[in-house]
């Protein structure tokens, strides 16, 4: 069995199948006759075609960003400039395939002088004249194969082209050696719904062909299992799935316990999308994501306009509205961000208030302008508290505005004075992924160190049991937004642990309301413990199972 990070979940079982291998084009080819140039000329055309085709009928099959990627790269092998400097290499002699490759090398070669976005189609540009070479072989398509039965596909990692052009209907499960769980291959595979698993230790060691039981809730991955064992997991996560469905909420344990769950929005459009699923209300409506491509700030009456659009998709329910968390991964242009040697431990989120407070206060009036009339009022957090301060400066300002205030707590030094922190504020919402990488000194945008930013660590989890009990001193709602809330086994640790609300990205509601409904505050106090007194991530993972019952997808 081999272990990866888990990146979309689900259980399946098929033969494992590998890209085809990239063609090779000899550097120094012959000339082509003076007679054989138009032929020569007609077939890279052909050929070029006929990968256009068959991009673009993938693209038609496919839906969202993969329909995008795939469209764009079939215009890019009938692209009239690249084809027109090909044929004019073949014209002077110059053989078909390394007239396609040196064409290629000449754009690569501008688009990665232009910088920025062309530069990032030089690896698309490649994959493009890869799949044409290998036409005018007659050699199998490059990249993907498109097998005739379900298949699992083993791989280092996918271009954005291969990833996007993925069919679920026959690619059933994917594992990389490399990525994370944040890389293009994952949130790709996530969107077209295929199990996958990333950055799997010792991968190229299964050959094509085995027969491999792939779960990637658990990063788990066997190859040749027995057919019966392997057929009865694939099943009960089938069962699993229709019982996900059919809870309709709202929130509690077996013993009825009440546990809010709530979802993770960024715009007004995802936040209507989220009302088809039960959450009751939204815990983390992530507001810098509104504004990464502006270089100048919204206005507070354009401010107004978004978050009345997210709090009109839940009128009369609880939403959670966190100020910019500008900084770091999510660097906003007209924040003014100063050039920082370590920008996840700069000046990012409240601490670009302590700079500049008009951004923050613009932004507090805009929500109280959108919140005129409303009931409940909405409540307002500040990411990346780690004063108790900081968070008495934040209330005054939310509070002035008839706002609730509350406070992210992401940084250990927050969770450590949790309880001075929230004499300030009304409630806490622990943003695991940050604590994660703050607690852990681990990058958490490093696939490298997936494993030490993992949720389950038992220093995370300690951090938020601190938390949580302060809240429970102070008779003070605290809640979890981050990617942690999202796993069914973690949310059941987590309400164990004393939070009283999780909040997620709407795929994963049904599931952790469907398991939280089915296990008991006292299963879930025990899974807690069992949790925080292990040796690892895993090993927690594995002590919880004991504790909650194993269920494919754990
Ligand atoms: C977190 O850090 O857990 C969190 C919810 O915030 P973000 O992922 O946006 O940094
Ligand atoms: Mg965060």
């Amino acid at each position: 069995m081999l272990v990866g990070t888990p990146a979309v979940s689900g259980v399946t079982y098929a033969p494992a199948v590998r890209p085809g291998a990239r063609p090779r084009v000899a550097e120094a080819a012959d000339v082509v006759p003076e007679s054989d140039r138009a032929s020569e000329q007609a077939a890279l055309l052909a050929a070029a075609t006929a990968v256009a085709d068959r991009l673009r009928g993938r693209a038609a099959r496919a839906g969202g960003a993969a329909a995008e990627v795939l469209a764009a790269n079939a215009a890019m092998a009938t692209d009239r400039g690249w084809l027109g400097v090909a044929q004019k290499l073949i014209a002077a002699g110059t053989p078909a395939r390394a007239a396609a490759v040196a064409a290629t090398d000449q754009f690569a070669e501008m688009f990665t002088k232009l910088g920025g976005l062309m530069a990032e189609r030089v690896t698309d540009l490649r994959d493009v004249c890869d799949r044409v070479v290998a036409e005018l072989a007659g050699a199998p398509e490059p990249g993907i194969p498109v097998p005739q039965q379900p298949a699992i596909l083993l791989a280092e990692d996918l271009a954005p082209a291969d990833a996007a052009g993925l069919d679920p209907s026959v690619i059933i499960g994917l594992a990389t050696s490399l990525g994370g769980p944040t890389s293009h291959t994952a949130i790709i595979a996530r969107q077209l719904g295929i199990p996958c698993v990333v950055a799997v230790t010792g991968l190229d060691a299964i050959a094509a062909g085995t027969p491999v039981l792939l779960d990637g809730s658990s990063g788990r991955i066997v190859s040749d299992p027995d057919p019966d064992l392997a057929a009865r997991a694939v099943e009960q996560f089938r069962a699993r799935t229709a019982r996900d469905a059919a809870w309709a909420g709202p929130g509690a344990t077996a013993d009825g316990h009440r546990v809010e769950v709530l979802v993770n929005v960024q715009d007004g459009p995802s936040a209507q999308a989220a009302r088809r699923t039960p959450a009751e209300g939204v815990g983390l409506f992530r507001t810098e994501l509104c504004f990464l491509d502006r270089d100048t700030e919204p206005t507070v009456a354009e401010q107004e306009r978004i978050y009345h659009e997210v709090l009109d998709a839940y009128t009369g329910a609880k939403v959670v509205i966190r100020t910019l968390d500008a900084g770091s991964d999510k660097p906003l242009r007209f924040a003014d961000h100063p050039d920082e040697a370590n920008p996840a431990l700069g000046i990012r989120g409240i601490r670009i208030a302590a700079r500049d407070a008009g951004i923050l206060d613009r932004q507090l009036d805009a929500i109280a302008r959108a919140a005129v009339g409303r009931a409940p009022a909405p409540w307002v957090m500040a990411p990346m508290i780690s004063t108790a301060a900081e968070a008495e400066s934040f209330a005054e300002k939310a509070r002035e505005r008839g706002l609730i205030p509350g406070a992210m707590i992401e940084v250990p030094a927050a969770a450590l004075t949790a309880e001075a922190i929230l004499r300030h504020v009304d409630f806490l919402s622990v943003g695991t992924n940050d604590l994660a990488q703050y607690t852990m000194a681990a990058d958490r945008m490093s696939p490298a160190l997936a494993a030490l930013t993992d949720p389950w660590q038992p220093a995370v989890l300690a951090l938020v049991a601190r938390t949580a009990a302060a809240g429970r001193r102070l008779g003070k709602p605290v809640g979890v937004c981050g990617e942690a809330a999202a796993d069914p086994a973690l949310a059941c640790v987590l309400v164990g642990l004393g939070v009283g609300s999780l909040s997620m990205a709407a795929g994963a509601v049904a599931a952790v309301g469907a398991r939280l409904a089915e296990t008991t505050r006292e299963q879930c106090r025990r899974a807690a413990d069992a949790a925080l007194t292990a040796a690892d991530p895993a090993a927690a993972r594995r002590a919880a199972r004991e504790v909650l019952g194993s269920t494919p997808g754990d």
